[in-house]
């Protein structure tokens, strides 16, 4: 089984329980166990300003499946979420899954990024990330928590359960 971390998140249409509903869809995927999710954690939205403040985290599963038959799905959940892809980079969206790390495998395809590039900069990737595995040494040999201390928190807030 492939060892994954995912990245949640979303601002639109209460997010929170955005969250709520990957984690369920993340539980009833075929080949698939789910481990564990962060906290969920409150973040600026990156780009565009003039949008509401982000809610995100990250969810660890097993899965037999290959990389891109996994993206297959987390994007199809996206979709049942009502997320609409427009042209607007980093814009408003109900729901985005991110596939952060799949195993220590380092993917370059026309449809798959991993590590995802924002592993070293996104402070509300890596915080949660480094609370389900504080451990964590990235493909590059770089460790998560290496990373977090150079990285400001930009105002992310840790949310209570
Ligand atoms: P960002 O990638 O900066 O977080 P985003 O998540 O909003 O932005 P999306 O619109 O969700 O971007 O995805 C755009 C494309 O990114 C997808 O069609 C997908 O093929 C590609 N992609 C590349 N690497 C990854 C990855 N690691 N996880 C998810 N999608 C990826
Ligand atoms: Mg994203
Ligand atoms: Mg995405």
């Amino acid at each position: 089984m492939h060892c994954v971390y995912l990245g949640l998140g979303a601002n639109l249409n209460s997010p929170k329980e955005q969250l709520d509903n990957a984690v369920i869809a993340l539980k009833k995927l075929p080949h698939c166990e789910f481990m564990s999710v962060s906290h969920y954690y409150a973040s600026k939205p990156m780009g565009p300003q003039d949008q509401p403040d982000y809610i995100n985290a990250v969810a660890c599963i097993k899965t037999s499946l290959e990389p891109e038959q996994l993206l297959d799905l987390t994007q199809s959940i996206e979709l049942e979420h009502g997320r609409v892809r427009k042209a607007e980079r980093w814009g408003p969206r109900t729901l985005d899954i991110d596939t952060l790390l799949f195993d220590d495998q380092i993917i370059n395809t026309q449809r798959l990024t991993v590590p995802h590039y924002g592993l070293n900069n996104r402070e509300f990737v890596v915080y949660p990330l480094l609370e389900l595995t504080p451990e964590l040494i990235l493909p590059s040999g770089v460790a998560l928590k290496t990373i977090a201390k150079n990285l400001p928190l930009n105002d992310l807030q840790q949310l209570p359960l």
